[in-house]
């Protein structure tokens, strides 16, 4: 399960991807994290997935992780009698508290607060803007519209109100129920839609207390000018530019896109950039290039994971999907260019050991052209800030604790292997030899960086740089 790019691969499942033969084989192709989304997701299926992936984990020997996606104040469209109807530009459409599955001329929008806020002349974007309405007239619980742009309308498509103030917090009581139900699951990220300010996170974090990493969605204007303080409350944050595009001018996306990266490297926090990365190969084997350069940018910029959505969720052609993002992440990662353009937005090291640990070992790794860096972490937090300097060599994590193993999953170039904490100093010298050697990351006669906290054991208290030999039998020698 050796990966040979730094960049990590989240893979949604859904109705095309579900079944454990299917997850397995996205693992095998390169998806180094699931996403289940709580908006298509029943609990009981929640469950059940979360099962399979784990199952599939245990097949492969290798943490997975899985990333529980709540979904947050969205408004959503209710089901069609067919499925799907297909709206023509002028004609009048209605949205109502009716729970009979939709037609051509109606269709439920199961939030009553949202049909008394609407006014006439607002517009209705549905569907990531693909549709839009107006609304012409409103009361008595429903919305009459005119179809400004029309198309195919399906079950549960999302509804943006850009011109209507909306009367909703961050955790709606769905979100609530999804998430303690991701917690017992033990989902290793949580991730938080339509985050507008940073006491929606503070409310989530209460509730999480450090049992998965939060994720906050930046999908709407409100997050975008609160930016700096939204991302200094999470511990990852993924740029959801379906959502944002509609709610931002669409052509502000790749530089807010570019900002959010660099903003995430000065913090250390991990970034996802996700939707519509690969949208053509949802009917089709091969990508557009348009695409493929949008998959490129990403990964030279030096985000730590890219994102499927309806791409393998429910796409035709999920495993191409995902070895094709792979396929592009190792090109890039190859290129003569990527170096370069990775250390030019390198930051600084804060004043802490870790992060002057962190970059003194990189510094040494490339300097003395070391096999990998070794990291023992307890909590992650020192292989995420050995992420952050964005080494050439590759960095291994090696961690007692399997949910911190997992959690890694997201982040840039951090491979994870579970072990116990080393008993001394030749414990640890020997063990991260050894599985640099068993994970292909160090062969005999190879040195590698090796970083610890003394005390052993001790979370947070990384202080030690080693260099060591791997010997012909792969254990270690200083
Ligand atoms: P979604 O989030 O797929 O849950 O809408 C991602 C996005 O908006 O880009
Ligand atoms: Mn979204």
């Amino acid at each position: 399960m050796k990966r040979n790019r730094r960049v990590k691969i989240i893979a949604t499942l859904g109705p095309a991807s579900h079944e454990e033969a299917m997850i397995e084989k996205l693992a095998r192709s390169g998806a180094d994290v699931f996403r289940i989304n709580m908006s298509h997701a029943s609990h009981e299926l929640m469950h059940e997935t979360v099962r399979r992936i784990r199952s599939v984990e245990a097949r492969l020997k290798h943490p997975i992780g899985i990333l529980v996606d709540l979904q947050g104040p969205k408004l959503r469209v209710g089901k069609f009698a067919e499925g799907a109807v297909h709206l023509a530009q002028g004609q009048t459409f209605t949205l109502d508290s009716d729970t009979t599955p939709g037609t051509l001329r109606r269709v439920q929008l199961p939030h009553p607060e949202i049909l008394e806020s609407v006014s006439v002349g607002d517009r209705l974007l549905l569907d990531d803007g693909k549709l839009q309405l107006r609304a012409t007239r409103v009361g008595g619980g429903s919305i009459e519209t005119e179809v400004i742009y029309g198309g195919k309308l399906s079950d549960k498509k999302g509804v943006s109100l850009p011109d209507t103030l909306l009367p909703m917090g961050a955790l709606t009581d769905k979100d609530h129920a999804d998430l303690l139900a991701g917690l017992a699951a033990e989902a290793d990220w949580i991730a938080l839609s339509f985050v507008q300010r940073p006491e929606d996170i503070i409310d989530v974090r209460k509730i999480v207390q450090g049992r998965a990493g939060v994720m906050a969605k930046i999908e709407k204007p409100q997050a975008v000018e609160r930016l700096e303080e939204i991302i200094k409350l999470c511990d990852a944050f993924m740029i959801a530019r379906g959502d944002l595009g509609v709610e931002m001018p669409i052509e502000t996306v790749p530089g807010l896109q570019k900002r959010m990266i660099r903003i995430a490297r000065r913090y250390g926090k991990p970034v996802v950039v996700a939707t519509q990365m690969l949208e053509s190969m949802i009917t089709a084997p091969v990508p557009t290039r348009a695409e493929v350069s949008d998959v490129s940018i990403a990964v030279f910029e030096g985000a730590d994971a890219i994102m499927l959505s309806a791409e393998s969720a429910s796409g035709q052609y999920p495993i191409e999907a995902v070895s094709m993002m792979s396929k592009v992440a190792v090109a890039v990662e190859g290129d003569i260019n990527y170096r370069g353009i990775i250390r030019a937005q390198a930051a600084e090291p804060e004043a802490t050991a870790a992060d002057a640990i962190s970059a003194a070992t990189r510094q040494v790794a490339e300097t003395l052209d070391l096999a990998s860096i070794v990291t023992y972490t307890s909590s992650g937090s020192t292989a995420i800030r050995a992420a952050r300097e964005r080494p050439s060599k590759p960095i291994l994590a090696l961690s007692p604790n399997i949910r911190t193993a997992r959690r890694l999953a997201v982040v840039w170039g951090v491979q994870c292997v579970e072990t116990p904490d080393a008993v001394n100093l030749e414990d640890m010298v020997d063990r991260a030899c050894l599985i640099a050697y068993q994970e292909g990351l160090a062969r005999p006669g190879d040195r590698i960086a090796i970083t610890a906290g003394i005390p052993l054991g001790t979370p947070g208290a990384t202080n030690m740089l080693r260099i060591a030999f791997v010997r012909q039998d792969g254990a270690g020698s200083s």
